[in-house]
């Protein structure tokens, strides 16, 4: 590229959108970035790269950045203040609001955004330095379930894949994933494969990936949890079963086989509106293959029942014995770049590195750790995000810090959500824009530095520690979420708690200490250069490993040794019944609105991605619903007209897309635009209290004015 061209010299860093975690070679003139490709030897995108990542530099360099702490005026407006002032604000307001009424009274929100260091700082501050008992990431909107499903299945929060995985699969099955548009790399990864596999998509939509598939299992929404247990059924029918792996490596053969034995192909063939002959063909396209993986993302996972619908996907890959070889796997795809670091160094609803909180063991082995006392550890987990949403409804929670993220325009029903806000007494937002739904509510903005101005680590969707690195300058006076978190302790006066957090390296070592003999060590890294040469780390990585192995091997994959992480080393097959949706479509609410990722070129409420120009071009401005062609026929609609679509909590007007790729009574809009959910229902799943952002009914009518 001609910037290539330009640069003195270059360096490797991992992407900061999504968990795909791409390696990119950043080219540098006289210490700044001015430019980038894809890295092509990073084991994970061999020199791929997508447009958002193309773009990584370019949004830096948005007017809509925060540059200066803002605090907001008795009059309403915001002002510019220093340092100083933000941060003794912080500590006044906080501190004031505690002492009236309680350390339960002060919450945080975090992300799936910044680097391990800065979720571990932000926990450790938060609860042993601060005193707060409740916070919780965004990751809570998108992972939660899976968190949820492997943790009950498995034992551990241990997503089992490498992605030379979707190259060695002879049949790979996306379950409400759509993985050409949410994570293009790994679709890349797919059509590397050279053994011509069986792709098999579940979803009610003809996606981008369903028209690249195979067989194209089109279900009714909300029928999922039915469809795969009438897969089960058939895999047994067939018998299709690996025995040999369901009795050395599991628990629970007989119960599941009793539970699914209701539900025959024939008896849910109508519920999911798929053929009898299309069920039995999938089941025997996995039971047959010499190795099959099965991939999962928000379809899934935000769902009322999303963790039985995960835990019905794990169970197909253990019965038939998919688990721990090449190509195999029951695989949650993570959504943000590091919502696996989030998922374990958050310290919200599990202890640092996920421990438990309620466990005096694994209190005092952390405390130990840190060097601090164990009474600072609460001995109870925090609030999950809608249980935090609900204490400020019920005043519970006067005062809120969010940090990089933007739940004013993502958090499910987000009218409700933004009066929400303005009931509480201080909100701060931390992050890189202070244009952001939920910036436009605070009363201080903290200015962050972005991907490409600090350092740390990311995990990506594969368990891959990848390096963040400074290319940059932050501009004005925005700081790194690290320096920020370090000054807050010093200004809440505990500072001395934090002496060995100095640098992100120096809390990596924390987190490698944290992580001994644990399913997620990683003590045998020696440290950022390791990791920048190697292309990342795979966790684990123990120190006895390292002895034998190093540099490490590029893929690894769980389980190869069929040994889960249950006390009794077996994995537990699990199983529910099938619940109706909560709000089905009726006579005044006759459609069904689904909502996901519109587009590889916007990453989900477009805060960054908004900022560039050509991502911008990618992508419609305007919102758009899809509906399909006899629906659009009967409500006199064609495309283009602007139409209203309205459910029991609010209404907003929409371009018509009139496509056949939603089925009829179903209509899309995407996520990126910040007023579909306006019309979403708060309904979570009980297990994971993730929100089920797909199914709220609406009705449509055509705009006249
Ligand atoms: Fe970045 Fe994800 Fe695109 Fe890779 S696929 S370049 S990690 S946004």
């Amino acid at each position: 590229t001609p910037d290539a061209m330009q640069a003195d010299s270059t360096t490797t860093a991992t992407c900061g959108y999504c968990a795909t975690g791409c390696g990119l070679r950043l080219h540098v003139r006289e210490g700044e970035a001015i430019g980038l490709t894809p890295e092509t030897d990073y084991p994970v995108n061999l020199g791929m790269a997508c447009p958002k990542g193309w773009e990584a530099l370019e949004v830096l360099n948005s007017e809509n950045r925060a540059t200066h702490p803002l605090l907001r005026e008795p009059d309403g407006r915001m002002q510019q203040v220093t340092w100083d002032t933000a941060l003794t604000t912080f500590t006044k307001r906080f501190k004031e609001i505690q002492a009236k009424y309680g350390n339960e009274s002060v919450a945080f929100l975090s992300t799936g955004q910044i680097v391990c260091e800065e979720m571990a700082f932000l926990g450790a501050l938060a609860k042993f330095g601060m005193g707060i008992l409740h916070g919780d990431g965004n990751t809570r909107q998108c992972m939660a379930t899976a968190v949820t499903a492997y943790k009950q299945s498995l034992g551990f929060d241990s997503p089992p894949y490498t992605y030379e995985d979707f190259e060695q699969s002879d049949c790979l099955v996306f379950i409400g994933a759509n993985p050409c548009i949410g994570h293009p790399i790994m679709w890349e990864r797919v059509l590397r494969n050279q053994k011509s596999p069986e792709i098999i998509v579940v979803d009610p939509r003809r996606t981008e990936t369903a028209m690249a598939s195979s067989q194209h299992l089109q279900l009714r929404p909300k029928s999922d949890l039915a469809l795969l247990y009438a897969i089960t059924n058939h895999l047994i029918a067939a018998n299709l079963i690996d025995y040999d792996f369901v009795n050395a490596n599991t628990e629970g053969f007989e119960e599941l086989a009793a539970h699914v034995s209701e539900f025959t192909p024939e008896v849910v063939s109508d519920r999911c509106g798929i053929s009898v002959l299309d069920i039995r063909r999938a089941a025997e396209s996995i039971g047959r293959a010499d190795a099959a993986s099965l991939w999962w993302t928000m379809g899934v996972n935000q769902s009322y029942e999303g963790t039985r619908v995960a835990q019905a996907i794990i169970n197909i890959a253990l019965i038939t014995g998919n688990f721990g070889r090449p190509g195999t796997g029951a695989n949650s795809i993570t959504g943000q770049c590091n919502a696996m670091g989030s998922r374990l160094w958050s310290n919200t609803t599990n202890l640092l590195g996920h421990y438990r909180f309620e466990s005096d063991q694994d209190r005092d082995r952390v405390a130990n750790n840190l060097g601090i006392d164990v009474d600072r550890i609460p001995n109870q987990g925090s609030w999950a995000y809608d249980e935090i949403v609900e204490g400020i409804r019920q005043g519970k929670i006067k005062g809120l810090w969010v940090i990089a993220t933007n739940p004013a325009h993502s958090w499910i029903h987000r009218g409700d959500f933004r009066e929400l806000l303005d009931q509480l007494e201080f909100l701060v937002v931390q992050d890189m824009y202070d244009q952001t739904e939920t910036a436009k509510h605070a009363d201080l903005v903290l200015p962050a530095a972005g991907w490409g101005e600090k350092v740390g680590t990311f995990i990506n969707s594969e368990r891959r520690y990848g390096l963040v690195k400074k290319v940059r300058k932050a501009p004005g006076e925005a700081l790194a979420d690290f320096q920020i978190f370090r000054a807050i302790a010093a200004y809440w006066g505990v500072g001395d708690l934090f002496s060995e957090w100095t640098e992100p390296e120096a809390v990596f070592r924390i987190l490698q200490r944290l992580s001994e003999h644990r399913p997620n060590d990683i003590t045998g890294i020696d440290g950022y250069a390791q990791l920048d040469a190697c292309g990342g780390i795979q966790w684990p990585y123990t120190k006895a490993e390292a002895e034998e192995q190093s540099p490490p091997r590029q893929q690894r994959r769980l389980f190869s040794d069929g040994i889960f992480f249950h006390e009794s080393g077996k994995a537990k097959l699990i199983v529910d019944q099938v619940f109706p949706m909560p709000e089905p479509p009726d006579e005044n609410y006759p459609f069904l609105l689904l909502t996901g990722r519109g587009t590889v070129s916007q990453w989900h409420t477009q805060t960054r991605t908004e900022n560039s120009k050509v991502l911008r071009k990618l992508y419609p401005q305007q919102p758009y619903v899809e509906i399909h062609p006899r629906d659009a026929q009967s409500i006199g609609v064609v495309n283009g007209d602007v139409v209203n679509v309205r459910s029991r909590r609010g209404s907003i007007n929409v371009t018509s897309m009139v496509t056949p790729t939603v089925q009829r009574g179903q209509v899309f809009i995407p996520m990126h635009y910040r007023i579909v959910n306006e019309l979403t229902l708060a309904h979570f799943d009980p297990h994971s209290h993730q929100p089920s952002y797909k199914d709220c009914a609406v009705q449509i009518s055509r705009e006249t004015s």
